[in-house]
């Protein structure tokens, strides 16, 4: 599976015969309508490219839309953080809206319904209902308010949303079909009494919309064209076809379902992604483990990377889990281009050069990212203790280990080869230091005499490296599909998903500001995080350099 040139699915397909046969494309609205209960996450994130990609292929509009309709979760801290994350990821939404804003005129929608014989208003309780409703098998049977006057079911619907009747005492219903096979059909509840102050229009009202009936509407009123949705909407769309039809919206819009995007060894739900936040198994939201698009992007996941992984996942009714590794291998391929070379060291060993001349050496030189030559050269020290990665020297190398070992030679890239001469252990006989001499022929390197070094390995001058924290994240959970064999998700959380290395970075790499990604070299790549103090450099680690996607997939 590579990267797709020009995008084709089914639903670019009915776009496309549409507008053969005789559809304006620059008519075409669509709409991005997330419920502000919480922060987006890479699931949305598909939806988005979705939205927003079919409406600027044809030259269309695309909204974003604040589905807040039930009051109970909602906040603006949410509504925030979503237009900032998908202006993050690529995309300006043509106008933002909340539906919490039509409420007048879905107020007119359910009278214009009363008046048409089309909605009444019930008493029975949801226990009661629930004998009413029938089964799948057997047909319901007819609430009492079903056989109210029009003149009735107009004034109690007001006395609804005048406040005179307890929370839950009455709702209005749609009068459907209490024979549909569909159990959507059977009289669905479109309005009910809810006494909880929104948080955009406080006290205002206290009936509010159901969602099948709202969702029409708010798509109606902004002459939406294609309303994506995900596939657990596919049993609503007769609802949301008879709303638009009963209320005689000309030219209604149309629902087309497609899968949701499922990721191994993460969890999506927002209830689920809520309580991790509210019971400190992450640090947040934008907790670098998270799904979340703050989350990626704090890892350093650039949004490129989430679009090119949306292009690669396509769009289909078939659902699926998708490997990490595919969003890994996407992230490398972004970052592979465009994030300049460091040296850092996880985990320090150090290295004193016997032979370093009373003199000094010359600063090196090094690539800042060899994939693009215009990035250029930044300079190196040289340096008469040095730090290299403790996993880069074996005392007793075993068969095919070509770093480190007692009097072999490496390669420090871009530096010099030098040798390992004698090694301290400490009294529980861990290697603390190794002394090695360099050949000075071999600067930059380069062989001198033709000997062959096969291992090259990263280190930084121990005089001038920055100590700095290296936060180290692998998979939140450990299951692929936390949760989904009825176990409790939270106890196949990962609890090796953050470890902390204390290491050493290049002091150009301490210098950058927060946010910038970069790979250190042999490493992988790391996100400078807001955590950081001019003194001490945090990096999130976004991802390692092994593509597991690749090889499995090459
Ligand atoms: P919840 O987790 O509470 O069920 P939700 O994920 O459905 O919420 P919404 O805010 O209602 O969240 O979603 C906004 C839009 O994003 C909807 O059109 C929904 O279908 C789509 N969407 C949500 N999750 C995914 C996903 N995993 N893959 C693709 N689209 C998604
Ligand atoms: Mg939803």
């Amino acid at each position: 599976m590579s990267e797709p040139e020009r995008l084709n699915d089914f639903i670019r397909e009915t776009v496309a015969a549409d507008i053969a046969a005789g559809r304006d494309p620059a008519s075409i609205v669509t709409r991005f309508p997330p419920e502000p209960n919480g922060y987006l996450h890479i699931g949305h994130a598909k939806a988005i490219c979705l939205d927003f990609g079919i409406a600027a292929e044809n030259g269309g509009r695309c909204n974003l839309r604040m589905d807040d309709t039930n009051p109970a979760k909602e906040d603006t801290e949410y509504v925030d953080s979503i237009i900032a994350d998908v202006r993050w990821l690529g995309f300006e939404p043509a106008g933002i809206f909340y539906a919490s804003d039509y409420f007048d005129r879905m107020y007119e929608c359910a009278e214009t319904l009363i008046r048409k014989g089309l909605a009444y208003v019930c008493d029975l309780s949801p226990e009661e209902w629930k004998e009413y409703l029938g089964t799948l098998n057997t047909p319901g049977k007819d609430s009492p308010g079903r056989a109210r006057s029009v003149e009735e079911n107009l004034d109690l619907f007001h006395r609804m949303r005048d406040g005179e009747f307890e929370d839950g005492a009455k709702v209005l219903r749609a009068r459907i079909d209490m024979a549909s096979p569909n159990i959507n059909m059977r009289d669905p509840v479109i309005y009910r009494i809810r006494r909880i102050d929104h948080f955009r229009h406080g006290g205002k009202w206290c009936v509010y919309p159901m969602y099948d009936f709202a969702h029409p509407l708010e798509d109606a009123f902004e002459g939406v064209v294609y309303s994506l949705c995900t596939l657990e909407f596919e049993i609503h769309r007769p609802l949301y076809d008879w709303v638009l039809r009963a209320l005689e919206f000309p030219d209604p819009p149309r629902q087309i379902e497609f899968s949701r995007l499922n990721l191994t060894n993460t969890v999506m739900s927002k209830r689920k992604l809520l309580q991790l936040v509210k019971e400190h198994y992450v640090s947040g939201w934008d907790d670098p483990r998270m799904p979340t698009i703050c989350g990626l992007r704090r890892r350093g996941v650039p949004a490129a990377a989430i679009r090119r992984f949306c292009r690669m996942i396509g769009v289909t009714k078939f659902d699926g889990v998708t490997d990490m590794a595919l969003l890994e291998h996407c992230i490398r391929e972004e970052l592979n281009a465009s994030a300049p070379r460091f040296m850092g060291v996880q985990n320090p060993l150090k290295v004193t050069i016997v032979n370093y001349p009373a003199g000094g050496v010359a600063p090196l030189e090094a690539r800042n990212n060899p994939e693009d030559p215009a990035a250029g050269v930044r300079q190196l020290e040289f340096g008469p203790e040095l730090w290299i990665e403790k996993s880069d020297f074996m005392a007793e190398p075993v068969k095919g280990y070509f770093r480190l070992a007692p009097d072999k030679e490496v390669r420090l890239r871009y530096g010099y080869y030098i040798r390992c001469v004698d090694f301290v252990r400490d009294a529980s006989g861990e290697v603390t230091e190794l002394k090695c001499t360099y050949d000075p022929e071999s600067r930059g390197g380069t062989s001198p005499d033709g000997r062959k070094v096969k291992g090259t390995i990263h280190w930084l001058n121990a005089a001038t490296a920055v100590p700095a924290t290296l936060r180290l994240y692998d998979r939140l959970f450990t299951a692929a599909q936390p949760g989904a064999d009825g176990t409790d998700f939270l106890t196949q959380l990962n609890p090796d998903s953050m470890t902390v290395a204390n290491g050493f970075v290049e002091p150009a790499a301490a210098g950058l500001d927060a946010g910038s990604v970069v790979q250190f070299e042999r490493l992988g790549y790391y996100a400078k995080d807001a955590d950081s103090t001019a003194e001490h450099p945090v990096f999130n680690r976004t991802v390692t350099l092994k593509d597991s996607w690749s090889k499995k997939n090459s």
